[in-house]
């Protein structure tokens, strides 16, 4: 099963592991990728940095460079969880054209929904592990990671400047993504993603069928597919209010 994560960051990542243990497939982020491939200092990890500092995606085809070389690997073979893999429309095309050249395809799309407010106020007060990328809310630069004791930093691209221009390349290069999928027979899921950690986890596997052990809430009535914030947030832009 392949599954692309969209949503503009803010605990995308750790749904992405937490499914992914889930659902017993591996999670492929494109900007742990790209993190460690800036610390080894390799081409193209000197190729995405400048891009990465300032909040802008890197070039399409250093993207589907990576992508080529993780989706025919045997770690994927069974599947996997594309965590902000998919950013932009030629990408979306590049990696439908790969996969269906290896017989796979994408099952579904998990669009992770949050208001920009509480979104702003998520990515700017995170903080990362250098070493194994765990992110956590609410800890400064400097505390010890409770997984690895490597430091904890602020992600150059959670400054504010870079936040505001992360949100404003996210609709305009990847909100499109959104309909492409649609329009190519691809489910999109739009999870209601305001919530607890575990409670969207629960939200995201019932969504996808898999109902988690416990937790899920039966019959809330609420319909994960339809209407979220982040949908509201689009048709509100495009009546110009
Ligand atoms: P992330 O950790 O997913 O927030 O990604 C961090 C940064 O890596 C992004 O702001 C981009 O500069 C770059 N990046 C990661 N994935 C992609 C992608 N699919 N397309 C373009 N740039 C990407």
């Amino acid at each position: 099963m392949i599954i692309v994560l969209l949503g503009p960051g803010a605990g995308k990542g750790t749904q992405a592991d937490k499914l992914a243990s889930r659902l017993g497939i591996p999670k492929i982020a494109t900007g742990d990728v790209l993190r460690s491939a800036v610390r080894d200092g390799t081409r193209r990890g000197l190729e995405a940095k400048s891009y990465m500092d300032r909040g802008d995606l890197v070039p399409d085809s250093v993207i589907l460079g990576i992508l080529q070389d993780v989706m025919t690997s045997p770690a994927t073979k069974k599947g996997a969880i594309l965590d902000g893999a998919v950013r932009t429309v030629p990408q979306a095309e590049g990696l439908g054209v790969m996969l269906a050249e290896i017989g796979k395809k994408i099952d579904k799309v998990l669009l992770f929904d949050v208001d920009d407010d509480e979104l702003v106020k998520r990515l700017s007060t995170r903080t990362v592990c250098e070493g194994c990328q765990t992110p956590y809310m609410g800890r400064e630069p400097g505390s010890d990671c409770e997984k690895c004791g490597g430091k904890l930093v602020r992600r150059k691209d959670d400054e504010p400047e870079a936040v505001r221009n992360r949100l404003a390349v996210y609709r305009r290069q990847t909100e499109p993504v959104i309909d492409w999928y649609r329009d190519h027979d691809v489910e999109v899921l739009e999870i209601d993603a305001d919530a607890p950690v575990d409670k969207v986890t629960a939200r995201a596997l019932k969504a996808l069928g898999k109902m988690g052990r416990g937790k899920v809430e039966a019959g809330s009535g609420k319909r994960e597919a339809a209407g979220g914030k982040r949908g509201k947030d689009r048709a509100k832009r495009g009546s110009g209010k």
